[in-house]
């Protein structure tokens, strides 16, 4: 059945899938009760709050010494975001809970070492019609005031278009802390285009979800840690942007990971991921590189396609919110043509790792992940190695391994990118 409001659905997922991007933000800044290691000199937030109505809404947020800040407006939902450096959160319980105006609610949280984020959930759609840190004055603390004014949601959304979309470029996610982040509210200028292919790579994982563990090691950190190894690897020589699905300790939900993919009509997907095998199914050791499929190749790669999928479930996804696959004779199509790349890729990826790090006895398997399921952008997931086998978790936690093995998986990239951008003319 192919229903035209299903295509319809697609052909406007470009325009909303950029905007569920920033769910990699919004998640972000779920981690709030992680506790995070406080540092004395750390400056502490006392006290937030809410004044005004739905017209002109202000927040503040009291602290004990001025910080830099960046604050920017994001669409479905509609909120806030707000990026300052860490900060020891020491907010009466229940800050944020409730709103007030065009405010229906915020969260605060640190985001990574260094960086604190705090997101406000909007009633509909507003606009940062003024934001200031203010220095203490009057026996009033330092105060981060944000003032924010109701719009139409056509306003929103052309402010939205001309500012530099943070989206592309998660506000922390360089490292560096938003501290060397200017105050950019909300003129920020438009990026340059940049035409370069995208290259997503997908750290398996993340927040509540550990992932696989053994020996006191969790997945989802080898994971990352190969993943930004491999971002360095391919920023290096400047021919791909980089997009990370995440660069930090955050959850985010399988179906997030390829609108991310999907929003940046990136040319690959490549899911990173470390396996293990229970004790009494004895030992596997070796990397294997997947694609999608709707049958499974073996009883392995089921368990695995299994296991890996049960991700939304530990993050507590709701997965009867999610839009089932899609059913159309041209998406139809351009899946097929989309595996055929895919499945290109996971030969050439194979014949470029198997020279940095041992495969598994099958190493090109099958199943179906739903990390994998972009109709319209080559997905591979690699499984690096077993944390369960000695030798791999050796090279798992190695430095050495994972530049190398990193290495060859970018010359893998290279040269299906080459191949494909010869083939499909110079880039728009
Ligand atoms: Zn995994």
């Amino acid at each position: 059945m192919a229903s035209h409001a299903k295509r319809r659905l697609l052909l406007g997922c470009a325009l909303l899938c950029a905007a569920a991007l920033s769910c990699v933000e919004l998640n972000s800044a779920r981690a709030e009760n992680q506790a995070p290691v406080v540092a004395p000199s750390l400056p502490v937030a006392s006290d937030a709050r809410l004044a005004g109505d739905a017209k002109l809404t202000r927040f503040v947020l009291d602290l004990d010494k001025p910080v830099q800040f960046r604050a920017f407006a994001l669409a479905d939902p509609y909120r806030v975001v707000v990026d300052i450096p860490q900060v020891n959160f020491r907010l009466p319980a229940g800050t944020g809970a409730s709103g007030r105006g065009l405010v229906k609610a915020f969260r605060y949280g640190l985001v990574l070492p260094g960086g604190s984020r705090i997101v406000i959930d909007l009633t509909g759609p507003a606009r940062i019609a003024n934001s200031s840190m203010l220095d203490a004055a009057n026996g009033q603390p330092s105060r981060l005031v944000l003032e924010l004014q109701e719009v139409d949601r056509e306003t929103f959304m052309q402010s939205m278009s001309t500012e530099a979309r943070p989206e592309s470029k998660p506000a922390l996610a360089d490292g560096s802390p938003a501290a060397a982040a200017p105050k950019s509210v909300p003129a920020t200028k438009p990026a340059a285009p940049d035409a370069r292919p995208v290259v997503v790579i997908d750290p398996g994982h993340g927040g509540v979800d550990n992932g696989t563990q053994s020996g006191g090691e969790a997945e989802k950190n080898l994971v990352l840690a190969f993943g930004l190894a491999l971002r360095d690897r391919l920023e290096q020589n400047g021919k791909y942007r980089v997009v990370m699905t995440r660069t930090d300790d955050t959850f985010i939900p399988l179906n997030d990971r390829v609108k991310i993919a999907r929003s940046q009509s990136a040319a690959l997907f490549v899911s990173i991921h470390a396996d293990a095998l229970p004790k009494h199914e004895g030992d596997a050791q070796g990397a294997t590189i997947y694609t999608v499929s709707d049958k499974a190749s073996d009883a392995e790669a089921e368990r695995l396609a299994e296991a890996e999928n049960r991700a939304d479930a530990i993050g507590g996804v709701n997965l009867t919110d999610e839009p089932t696959e899609v059913a159309d004779i041209l998406i139809d199509l351009a899946q097929r043509e989309t595996r055929t790349f895919s499945n290109r890729f996971a030969r050439l990826l194979m014949g470029e790792m198997k020279n940095a790090t041992r495969m598994h006895k099958h190493p090109l398997k099958s199943a179906g992940f739903r990390v994998l399921k972009a109709p319209d952008v080559p997905s591979v997931l690699v499984e690096l190695g077993y944390v369960s086998n000695k030798g791999d978790l050796d090279h798992l936690v190695s430095e050495s391994w994972r530049n190398r093995t990193a290495g060859s998986m970018a010359q893998a990239i290279d040269a299906f990118l080459a191949k494909r951008l010869a083939t499909a003319g110079p880039a728009n």
